[in-house]
């Protein structure tokens, strides 16, 4: 029985610790300077300015541990779109191709080999926390990793990726067949499936594998716009054809671009019902304004990725379009078979580069980055709210916490540190109230759970 249901948050009895620190950035207040967090029972007692918090548990008669950490303390990082259990395919990641197609080939090379994927996983989870990360929405190909976010004790959600489906074949035996693999995946921390792309799935499982998360409360997220080969085809390039394909029946998106229609693989999946507020997508690197429209009016947020892009040779994302348009976005590292580390702040100090290069000029850039490293990944993975709810230092909500060591003399000046220089940074990891790793190394979890 959890603390809340076992009488309310702040009850007497069960130890209390405190989390201080120069600087607290809550996320969904303002931050707070000389700030401290008060946990119990793996949840937040309160937030606010050290002194307070310390007054309100002495008005509770509730005694304390302090953990005083030098520098930022942060809700912890919400890793959008990983694939843990490629952990062990660095060498693919250290290369530089020159586009999907390239990447793809030696990808596949390495995939085929031998490996031990439930440890490989187990490694980028390990990697993970200690960079700070205590969500991870993660893809898992093989169900031996699919376990690993529940083994470490991360939170997030475990994406059972279905793909290479034909129309044929899915109805003769692919509902089926992953039904029955869905229902193998651990319930705990949470569960969706992750329809690869629009161009490795026909229709036929397009339309129906959003139904089977759906009917089950769960989430959706597939790559989308991260091969250039998915962006739309303007009339004055080749003649393309843009009547509406949808009557046309056209079996695959493939075959769409094989009969000539220019439409971009967004408007395809979103003509099949596939987006929604319960869907994110990976990269959306090749999108046009109406491609972010269509995310946009659906709630759907997008996860960007820019090292694993740049690997690739992709182009970067629109990061700054994105901003001044308002768009969710998140930001995932991807996995070690197209990223040099696992470490999610380089990815945010990447796509400041890239929205700086990209024109966007505003003072809110820091504090936008920050924002969708935490809060934006819990929304984009619908953590964001509810009784687990991540990604924010609140009463109540979940007590992952991390802790940066960067000059916090000033807000601004830890923000411009956090988003420009905060990789390898971190400091301290705290999942569920307990410090999962501190300095560089992760310590041992607690036999209790
Ligand atoms: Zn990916």
């Amino acid at each position: 029985m959890t603390g809340a249901e076992a009488g309310g948050p702040g009850g007497p009895g069960r130890p209390v610790s405190v989390h201080s620190a120069r600087i607290v950035v809550p996320m969904t207040a303002p931050p707070i300077l000389d700030g401290a967090v008060a946990v119990q029972d793996g949840r937040i007692l309160h937030v606010g300015e050290h002194a307070w918090v310390v007054d309100q548990l002495a008005a509770r008669g509730l005694a304390f541990t302090e953990h005083h950490w030098r520098g930022a303390l942060l809700p912890g990082l919400v890793n959008a779109h990983s694939h843990l259990q490629y952990t062990g395919m660095a060498a693919v990641g250290q290369g530089q191709y020159d586009g999907f197609d390239d990447w793809a080939k030696a990808f596949d090379v390495e995939y085929e080999k031998p490996h031990d994927w439930r440890a490989e996983a187990a490694a980028g989870a390990a990697a993970s926390i200690v960079a700070g990360v205590t969500s991870i929405a993660d893809i898992v190909t093989d169900m031996e990793a699919a376990s690993v976010l529940g083994d470490a004790g991360l939170g997030g959600v475990a994406f059972w990726e279905v793909m290479n489906w034909e129309n044929a074949a899915w109805e003769a035996r692919g509902r089926d067949q992953v039904v029955a693999e869905l229902e193998r995946i651990p319930a705990v921390p949470g569960v969706g499936l992750s329809p690869h792309a629009p161009y490795s799935l026909d229709v036929s499982p397009l339309l129906e594998l959003p139904d089977i998360v759906r009917q089950r409360g769960l989430r959706l997220h597939l790559h989308l716009g991260e091969s250039a080969f998915e962006g739309e085809r303007i009339p004055t390039d080749h003649g393309e054809r843009h009547e509406d394909w949808h009557f046309a029946g056209v079996p695959s998106f493939r075959a769409l671009r094989e009969l000539g229609f220019g439409a971009s693989a967004t408007s395809f999946v979103d003509r099949l019902g596939v987006l929604g507020p319960d869907c994110h997508i990976a990269h959306g690197v090749y999108m046009t304004a109406a491609d972010r429209a269509l995310l946009r009016a659906r709630g759907t947020a997008v996860a960007l990725c820019p090292r694993s892009n740049a690997v690739i040779g992709l182009d970067p994302p629109p990061v700054a379009d994105y901003l001044r348009e308002g768009s969710p976005i998140a930001i995932g590292t991807d996995s070690l078979s197209s990223s040099p580390s696992l470490d999610l702040m380089a990815d945010v100090t990447a796509l400041h580069r890239i929205a700086r290069a990209q024109g966007y000029g505003a003072l809110d850039l820091h504090e936008r980055l920050l924002a969708a490293v935490t809060l934006g990944g819990a929304n984009a993975i619908g953590l964001a709210t509810g009784p687990d709810r991540i990604g924010h230092l609140a009463v109540g909500a979940r007590a992952d916490l991390i802790v940066f060591d960067v000059d916090a003399r000033t807000v601004p000046d830890a923000f411009a540190a956090l988003v420009e220089d905060g990789a390898g940074r971190a400091s301290a990891t705290v999942i569920r109230g307990e410090i999962r790793a501190q300095d560089g190394a992760l310590l041992t979890k607690e036999a209790h759970d």
